[in-house]
């Protein structure tokens, strides 16, 4: 244990959890990815030795946990030999992929290299409506990789963001992830971030629409019992509960963009004025103990009145600071999800919103190339990235 200095003199423990963002490159272009929307800008990689010298630092301070991701982590020709060095260092290592490039040898490789576990995701439970969210032809690609998996003994994990135009297909992908033998079903309601955030309008659900899923999902829960897990991540703009968000900013959580950048969760590139560190210029240790950003929001001075006098603020911290940030403008503001927060208006006002923009669901919802652009939704892609870099840069002159 370390003491930090800004966070009240109190003991700081080791990120248990490490993710790495091999990289930004997809071949899917998910319209609720929670990349940076201008993930365009950060495109220099970390090289193979930069990534075994980070996971070697992570490993040392007490990391248990590896993600591996991106973007399409796949796409990273050097992924066996990093998930090797992550096994011979003692990680637990998870993959989370899209599954597109799994084919069965790379499969049968990354298992001799020591990979744990893999978490698969799917779009939906129709093809139809799988290949327009992702704007690719993936549904068919993904079901022959779930049959992989299974077929080398991975744990079947299987995970589908949820928002407006599945939730009514919840019982359906229910029964995919079922028919595929998953032994986990993740059922992430989106979280508002990145492209997330962009298309919150088309994608966010009515309160009714969740409480109807969520009674489908309980259905499935009891009946599944001991065969399949399924974990409901819960919708905190309609829940009005504000997430215990990454166990707490520089808790136990630390994330390395494939640029180097080392930050406290996926989205807080988005906070103003953060002086991010990158694991090329300082190492892990000094980045998690010592840095600005990772110091910013530990212990609860920074709190606002309204969290540090609210007993709940020991079990969720005061909730999202990108979400704060993102929806009134200060990142050190309560959470506006919570219904304490004084700006939790603009939250219920962005739901009532989403209620009346019901034409959005009604347009054809299949993948047709090139239609993107005619649409409601912005694809996550990298000319729809490098336009919004280039109009920030115009912003700030
Ligand atoms: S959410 Fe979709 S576009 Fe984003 S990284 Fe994952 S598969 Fe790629
Ligand atoms: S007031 Fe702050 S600590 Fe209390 S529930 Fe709301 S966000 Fe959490």
């Amino acid at each position: 244990m370390n003491a930090v200095g800004s966070a009240e003199g109190k003991m700081v423990g080791p990120p248990l959890w490490l993710l790495a963002e091999l990289t930004y490159r997809c071949p899917l272009h998910c319209v609720f990815c929670s990349n940076p929307l201008d993930y365009a800008r950060h495109g220099n990689e970390l090289s193979t030795a930069e990534w075994r010298r980070v996971l070697s630092e992570g490993r040392a301070m007490g990391a248990v946990q590896l993600g591996l991701s991106g973007g399409e982590p796949l796409l990273r020709d050097d992924l066996e030999e990093i998930v090797a060095h992550a096994h011979g260092l003692g990680f637990y290592v998870n993959l989370i992929t899209s599954g597109i490039g799994l084919t069965e040898s790379r499969a049968r490789a990354l298992k001799e290299a020591g990979l744990d576990h893999i978490q698969l995701s799917f779009q939906d439970s129709t093809r139809e409506l799988n290949d327009f969210l992702s704007s690719t032809r993936s549904f068919d690609l993904k079901a022959k990789v779930a049959g992989i998996i299974k077929g080398l003994g991975y744990p079947m994990v299987l995970n589908c963001v949820m928002h407006r135009y599945n939730l009514p297909h919840v019982g359906r992908i229910i029964a995919m992830a079922e028919a595929m033998g998953a032994d986990f079903l993740e059922l992430a309601n989106t979280q508002y971030y990145g492209w997330a955030w962009l298309n919150r309008e088309a994608l966010m659900p009515t309160r009714e629409d969740l409480v109807h899923a969520e009674a489908i999902v309980d259905d499935h829960r009891a009946r599944l019992a001991g065969r399949m897990k399924i974990l409901w991540v819960s919708p905190d703009y309609q829940d009005a509960r504000p997430k215990a968000c990454m166990n707490g900013w520089g808790a136990v959580f630390l994330l390395v963009a494939p640029d180097g950048a080392a930050l406290p969760c996926h989205s807080a590139r988005v906070l103003p004025g953060l002086d991010i560190p990158f694991v090329q210029d300082r190492s892990l240790s000094e980045i998690w103990y010592e840095s600005s950003t990772f110091n910013l929001y530990r212990g609860s001075a920074w709190l606002s009145d309204t969290c540090r006098s609210c007993d709940q603020h020991t079990h969720d911290f005061g909730g999202c600071r990108c979400q704060a940030y993102l929806i009134t403008g200060a990142a050190d503001a309560t959470d506006p999800v919570c219904p304490k927060s004084p700006d939790r208006p603009l939250v219920d006002s962005l739901i009532a919103r989403a209620g009346g923009s019901s034409s959005i669901v009604a347009q054809p919802l299949k993948f047709v190339p090139n239609l993107a652009r005619q649409l409601a939704l912005v694809y996550r892609t990298d000319a729809n990235s490098r336009e919004r870099c280039d109009a920030e840069d115009r912003a700030h002159g």
